[in-house]
C-alpha cells in the first residue's frame, strides 16, 4: 500500500501566484463559470456579474467529476472523498468511530481503507466486482488484496455487498 501524507499542507501544492510565475496563466479562484455566451464568446460568473465577464477564443470545459453514490438504502449517511474538505470530514468522522465500511475497492477506496486502519479502526472494504483495483489484471490486483486483508479485519456483521 502507498505512503501516507501526514501534513495537510502537503496536499495543497499550488497557488495562483506560483502558476502565474511558472506558466504565465491567470488563475481566478472563487470564480464560478455560470453562463456561457457562445455568440459573444464570453464566460460569466453570475455571482459577481459583468465584472467577471471573460472573453475567449476557444473554451475548454474541465469541471471534474463527482463521486458515484450508489442508490442503496442508507447512502445518505455515507461520506465521499473528492477534495481536501472531504478528507477533513472523513478524518473528523473517523475520530468518533471504531468500525468503518468503505464502498469501492478502487485506488481511492483502498487508500481510504488503509488510512482508517492506520487510525486504529476495524475496516470492511466492500467491492461490487470480484477483485479490487478493477483496471488491473487479477495477477496484479491479488497482491494488493492480500496486503489489504493483512492490515484490516472485517467489521462485525459486514460482509461482501453487491450493489450492481
Ligand atoms: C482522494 C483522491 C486521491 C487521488 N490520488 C491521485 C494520485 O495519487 N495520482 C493521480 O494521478 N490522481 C489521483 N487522483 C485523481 C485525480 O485527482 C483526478 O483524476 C483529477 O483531479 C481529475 O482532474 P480534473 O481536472 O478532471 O478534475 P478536478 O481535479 O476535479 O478539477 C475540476 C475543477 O473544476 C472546478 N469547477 C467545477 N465546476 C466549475 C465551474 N462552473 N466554474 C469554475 N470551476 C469549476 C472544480 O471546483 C474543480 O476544482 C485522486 C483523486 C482523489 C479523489
Amino acid at each position: 500500500m502507498g505512503g501516507v501524507i501526514t501534513d495537510r499542507d502537503a496536499l495543497l501544492l499550488q497557488t495562483p501566484e506560483a502558476i502565474k510565475a511558472r506558466f504565465n496563466i491567470d488563475v481566478l479562484v472563487n470564480t464560478r463559470a455560470e453562463a456561457i455566451d457562445r455568440t459573444a464568446h464570453t464566460v460569466t460568473d453570475l455571482a459577481t456579474g459583468a465584472a467577471r465577464r471573460l472573453h475567449y477564443d476557444r473554451l475548454v470545459l474541465a469541471p471534474g467529476a463527482t463521486p458515484v453514490r450508489p442508490s442503496i438504502p442508507g447512502i445518505e449517511w455515507a461520506l465521499t472523498l473528492r477534495n481536501v474538505e472531504d478528507a477533513d470530514a472523513l478524518a473528523a468522522a473517523a475520530q468518533q468511530a471504531r468500525t468503518d465500511a468503505v464502498t469501492g475497492g478502487g485506488f481511492i477506496g483502498l487508500e481510504v481503507a488503509e488510512n482508517l486502519v492506520r487510525k486504529g479502526l476495524q475496516v470492511a472494504l466492500v467491492e461490487a466486482t470480484d477483485q479490487v483495483l478493477a483496471p488491473l489484471d487479477p495477477e496484479m490486483a491479488t497482491p494488493a488484496r492480500r496486503a489489504a486483508l493483512g492490515r484490516g479485519r472485517p467489521a462485525p456483521g459486514v460482509r461482501g455487498h453487491r450493489h450492481r
